[in-house]
């Protein structure tokens, strides 16, 4: 559904913007003009300046870090292990591993299904390529040790 960009008022006489927000309340476009060079109105933050304060900043910053009890990237590491653990399963039914049952339900962001012989070929291919977490990890230390 998109939104409507436009909104004539005074009977045809003012074409102006219209506010982009949409209702929390009603879960339809706001209907009230936007300010002039804004995209929403005075009621959906229009004329916000902004945090203030270097707490409110913060408090701004960590608002789009955080979704919940998790980072943004701990989600993402997770779902992208989730993709992997998914094509590994391919991987065995394709290889005659395994006939356990398939996970059930929607697929991680990542995933992408692995269905032939070649295509585990180039799945374990990329994991080879892949740098190793611990060994980058140790290394790390290592330097910081040494330094
Ligand atoms: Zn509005």
């Amino acid at each position: 559904m998109s939104k409507i960009r436009e909104l004539v008022i005074a009977g045809g006489k003012i074409h102006c913007a219209r506010c982009q927000a949409m209702s929390k309340r009603t879960k339809l476009q706001c209907s009230a003009p936007a300010e002039r060079g804004k995209r929403v109105c005075r009621f959906h933050g229009a004329r916000s300046t902004g945090p203030k304060t270097e707490a409110s900043r913060l408090l701004v910053v960590r608002g789009k870090v955080k979704l919940g009890d998790e980072t943004r990237q701990a989600r993402a590491e997770r779902s992208n292990k989730f993709a992997e653990l998914a094509q590994i399963e391919d991987a065995l039914h394709v290889l005659g591993l395994t006939d356990a049952p398939r996970t059930r339900g929607p697929k991680p962001r990542n995933y992408r299904p692995i269905k032939s012989m070649q295509d585990v070929i180039q799945f374990v291919v990329g994991q080879l390529a892949r740098p190793c977490s611990a060994v980058s990890e140790l290394q790390e230390e290592i330097t910081r040790k040494t330094s």
